[in-house]
């Protein structure tokens, strides 16, 4: 299919439902796309076009790498990047075990409970659950 017939093709209530900001080539797609973005309304990401390019592209990556179609994730995995940029106070959205490793890494260098969910961006109880071992991923998630 053609990328100029996409656009045309998904009503705008219907490209939203799918192509949001939460989708995993969300910033592929909105990079492609910055040329042309003033044109566009501030709800959406990308254009159909640049859309396809990301899928597009983000396919044959995997294809050429010989990497699986679908991933096993290990709930209990930790980014350690992802950790430490949370804990710069950079904004990063963190699973439960991260939260917790973060959270941990913050205490040890003797901040409050108060000043480590400052700089990791989530609520006090957040912290409190994730460091006890009660936190839900929503919590954990930053804010
Ligand atoms: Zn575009």
């Amino acid at each position: 299919m053609p990328r100029s017939s996409i656009g045309s093709l998904v009503a705008p209530q219907r490209l939203n439902d799918h192509f949001g900001p939460s989708h995993v080539l969300a910033d592929v797609a909105a990079r492609n796309c910055s040329a042309h973005r003033s044109r566009l309304t501030s709800h959406v990401v990308a254009c159909g076009a640049c859309w396809e390019l990301a899928i597009r592209d983000d396919e044959r990556f995997a294809v050429e790498c010989g990497l699986p179609r679908e991933m096993d994730v290990d709930p209990e995995y930790v980014d350690e990047i992802a950790v430490e940029l949370a804990c710069r106070g950079e904004r990063v959205r963190l699973t439960r075990p991260e939260l917790a490793v973060a959270a941990e890494r913050l205490l040890a260098r003797r901040l409050s409970l108060s000043a480590a969910a400052a700089r990791l961006r989530v609520s006090y109880d957040a912290v409190f659950m994730a460091v006890n071992g009660r936190g839900s991923a929503v919590a954990a998630e930053a804010a």
